[in-house]
């Protein structure tokens, strides 16, 4: 397959040079604001949806920017992604979750902490020495990182993305399909991936029609099927939660059970949480 062109500059229109431009100095702020500490690692929860546990969380960075207050990463991801400016925020973000997975493990609770892998890291070669050279410098444990990666970023290099995958893998590390179900991977293709789970995604679970249910359910049966666990994404209602239950999903994120989380807020919510 085809890697993805980038866009070339002159086929934004004239109403998109307002936010390109913002975009622009948004991304020259990239640069200086994760050594001047504007990034931070927020942590939402993932619960056993029989048992109401928790199971693992996933990191979702955060930027405060001094002027700008929150920036979501909506504004900075995909624009970060597409200049190559996401390996240094995806190092950050991966020697933080190795320094705070010792940590848990050194208080007694251990934690698997999901990564959002970008497309640019799974086409890099390096990706998985990087990934180890993490884990070396903060003495973090494989099995306490899990790695996400989406429909699209299998198939903008299929070849090299089965290779990281699969360093991976054997290196001990989880994996994770993300926003499973909006993007094209053949059954056949995800079935020889060395992945343990299927994020479906969240527009899925939010009007859970008929169409939808049907969806799920057959997600469900092919992540069984696959010895997968499969997670619900964006979980808000009661509703939801007990109607996933009752379709056999394993695991449950969104509102409904915590947003993310800052560092000091999620352990307080994981000292609170009965069941843990
Ligand atoms: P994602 O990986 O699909 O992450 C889930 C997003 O859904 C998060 O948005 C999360 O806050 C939001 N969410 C969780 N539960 C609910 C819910 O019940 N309802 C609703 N409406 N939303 C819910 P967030 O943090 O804004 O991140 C958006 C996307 O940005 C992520 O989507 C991911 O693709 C990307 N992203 C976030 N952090 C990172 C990162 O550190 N590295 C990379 N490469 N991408 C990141
Ligand atoms: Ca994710
Ligand atoms: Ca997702
Ligand atoms: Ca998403």
């Amino acid at each position: 397959a085809a890697k993805q062109a980038h866009k070339p500059w002159s086929e934004y229109n004239a109403e998109q040079v307002g936010s390109r431009r913002e975009q622009l100095s948004l991304l020259g702020e990239l640069r200086r604001a994760v050594e001047q500490h504007e990034m931070h690692v927020f942590y939402q929860p993932q619960v056993s949806i029989n048992q109401g546990q928790l199971v693992q969380a996933e990191a979702l960075v955060r930027w405060r920017h001094p002027e700008r207050g929150w920036v979501p990463p909506s504004a900075f991801i995909p624009f970060a992604e597409q200049t190559g400016r996401i390996r240094s925020l995806t190092d950050w973000l991966l020697n933080e979750v190795a320094q705070q997975t010792t940590a848990w493990r050194a208080s007694g609770q251990p934690l698997t902490i999901s990564i959002n892998v970008a497309v640019h890291d799974l086409e890099d070669p390096d990706f998985p020495k990087r990934v180890a050279a993490a884990l070396r410098r903060h003495d973090a444990q494989p099995q306490d990182l899990c790695l996400e990666i989406t429909e699209g970023g299998l198939m903008a290099d299929p070849e090299q993305a089965r290779a990281t995958l699969t360093a991976l893998h054997e290196a001990g590390h989880r994996l994770a399909i993300d926003d499973f179900g909006t993007g094209y991977s053949s059954l056949a293709y995800l079935s020889h991936l060395p992945v343990d789970e299927l994020k479906i995604d969240r527009s899925f679970i939010m009007d859970l029609n008929l169409h939808n249910r049907s969806i799920v359910l057959s997600t469900i049966s092919l992540g069984h099927a696959l010895g997968l666990k499969v997670v619900a994404e964006g979980v808000e209602t009661g509703n939801q939660y007990r109607e996933l239950a009752l379709l056999g999903c394993d695991i449950a994120q969104g509102y409904l059970i915590a947003k993310a989380l800052p560092l000091e807020e999620f352990n307080a919510w994981r000292h609170a949480h009965p069941h843990e």
